[in-house]
C-alpha cells in the first residue's frame, strides 16, 4: 500500500479513523467480547457511520481544564492528542477546509475567513465529495454561514446552515440522525463566538465549553451503534482573537472514539508513552487471531489498503495468505527487502512519515526491533 500521502496535520486525524471504520457505537459503551478467533471468509459489509464533530475555537488547555464529561467519556473509550495542531491561517473557513480535504491552505486555496458567494465553492474534493460519490449520504449541519464555501453542488445530501446556537445545531443533527447518514459532520460555534465577545479562557468561554460538552452528550447518544465518532477543533484563540501563528491560536484536541482491539491497549501505550498520542483502543488491520465481535476485517483491510488512508499500517491479505507471505518473505534476498524500507521512524515521530520524501519506497513505523 502506500498509504503515505502528505496531508495536513488538522486533517490526520479524520483521515485514520476514516480508515477504520470498524468502531464502538455511538451511545454504546466500548466492546466487551471476549476475543474470537477471526473470520476470514468475506463477511457482508457492515454500514460504517463516521460523525465528525467540530468546536469552533476550541482551544486545548482550555478543554484540558473543563468540566467535560462528555469529551471525556470519547477521550477514554478512543485515541486523542491535546497537541494536535491547526493550519495558519487559524481561521474557521481555512481550517475547516484543510478539515475537510486534508489538504494545506496553501493547496485548496480558501484563505479567506467569511462567505464570499462571489467566490464559489472551494475547487478541490472534500470528504462529502469522495464519501457522496461512492454513495454514501453525506450531511453537515453548521452554525456559520460560511460553510457554504464547503458545500459545492452535489456532494452533501442534507445541508443546514442553523441558527440559534450550539443547543439548535444539535437539535438539527439529531433529527438528521434519523433520516440517516454515513457521514455527519457537526459544527458548533458558540465557543468560538464566546471567547471573541468573552476573551478566551475567561469564566464565559469556559462555560460555553461545558454548554458544547452537553450538547455533544446529547448528540453522541442519538447516534446508531457503530459510529465512529471524531471531535477536534479548528483553531484556538487568545484574548478575544485568533488567527497567528502561536500555541494559543493552532494548539487543538483530536478525539476519535474508535474501539477495536482493547487487549492492545497496553502495549500501544508502553510504545507511545512520552509522545503526544493518547491511547485508550487500538485498531489495526493486522490479522491478529484475535477481534471484538463488530470487526469486519475484510472492509478495514479494504479501506486501508484500497482507499490508501491508513497511517498505522495493514495488510491486503486473509490470515492465511498473510502467513504465507511471511514464509515468502522469509526465503527472500533480505538485502533486497531491506532496500525496498528507504526509511524508518519511531512511533513518537509518526507524522514524519506521512510526508513523502523524493526517493521513499516503502516507509515505516517501527515499533520494535525484529
Ligand atoms: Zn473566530
Amino acid at each position: 500500500m502506500m498509504p503515505f500521502v502528505k496531508r495536513a496535520m488538522a486533517a490526520t486525524a479524520l483521515a485514520v479513523a476514516l480508515a477504520l471504520l470498524a468502531s464502538c457505537g455511538g451511545g454504546a459503551s466500548s466492546p466487551t467480547a471476549s476475543p474470537t478467533p477471526v473470520a476470514v471468509a468475506p463477511t457482508p459489509p457492515p454500514i460504517p457511520k463516521v460523525a465528525l464533530i467540530s468546536i469552533d475555537g476550541l482551544r486545548a488547555d482550555a478543554l484540558a481544564k473543563a468540566q467535560a464529561p462528555e469529551i471525556r467519556k470519547l477521550m477514554a473509550r478512543g485515541v486523542y492528542t491535546l497537541r494536535a495542531r491547526t493550519v495558519l491561517p487559524a481561521m474557521t473557513l481555512p481550517a475547516h477546509t484543510s478539515m475537510l480535504t486534508g489538504l494545506e491552505p496553501s493547496v485548496h486555496k480558501v484563505v479567506w475567513d467569511d462567505y464570499v458567494a462571489d467566490k464559489g465553492t472551494v475547487s478541490v474534493p472534500t470528504v462529502f465529495a469522495i464519501a457522496h460519490a461512492a454513495g454514501k449520504r453525506t450531511v453537515a449541519v453548521v452554525g456559520k454561514e460560511k460553510f457554504k464555501t464547503l458545500a459545492s453542488p452535489g456532494t452533501i445530501d442534507s445541508f443546514l446552515v442553523v441558527s440559534g446556537g450550539d443547543a439548535e445545531v444539535v437539535n438539527q443533527a439529531i433529527v438528521e440522525t434519523g433520516v440517516g447518514f454515513d457521514l455527519l459532520f457537526v459544527h458548533l460555534p458558540d465557543v468560538d463566538l464566546t471567547g471573541h465577545a468573552q476573551a478566551w479562557m475567561s469564566p464565559a468561554y469556559m462555560a460555553a465549553i461545558e454548554a458544547a460538552d452537553a450538547a455533544v452528550g446529547r448528540l453522541v447518544a442519538a447516534l446508531p451503534p457503530q459510529t465512529t465518532v471524531i471531535l477536534t477543533a479548528d483553531h484556538g484563540g487568545k484574548d478575544k482573537t485568533h488567527g497567528a501563528d502561536i500555541p494559543e491560536d493552532r494548539t487543538i484536541p483530536s478525539v476519535a472514539a474508535v474501539c477495536v482491539y482493547p487487549s492492545h491497549v497496553a502495549t500501544a501505550r508502553a510504545r507511545l508513552a512520552g509522545t503526544a498520542v493518547k491511547v485508550a483502543s487500538v485498531a489495526t488491520a493486522f490479522p491478529s487471531g484475535q477481534a471484538a465481535l463488530a470487526v469486519k476485517l475484510a472492509d478495514v483491510a479494504a479501506a486501508a489498503v484500497l482507499k490508501n488512508t491508513v497511517v498505522v499500517g495493514s495488510v491486503n491479505a486473509n490470515k492465511r495468505h498473510w502467513y504465507r507471505a511471511g514464509e515468502v518473505l522469509a526465503r527472500a534476498d533480505h538485502a533486497w527487502l531491506a532496500r525496498l524500507i528507504t526509511r524508518r521512524e519511531p512511533p513518537e515521530s509518526f507524522m514524519r512519515a506521512l510526508q513523502r520524501q523524493p526517493d521513499d519506497i516503502k516507509v515505516v513505523v517501527q515499533f520494535a526491533d525484529v
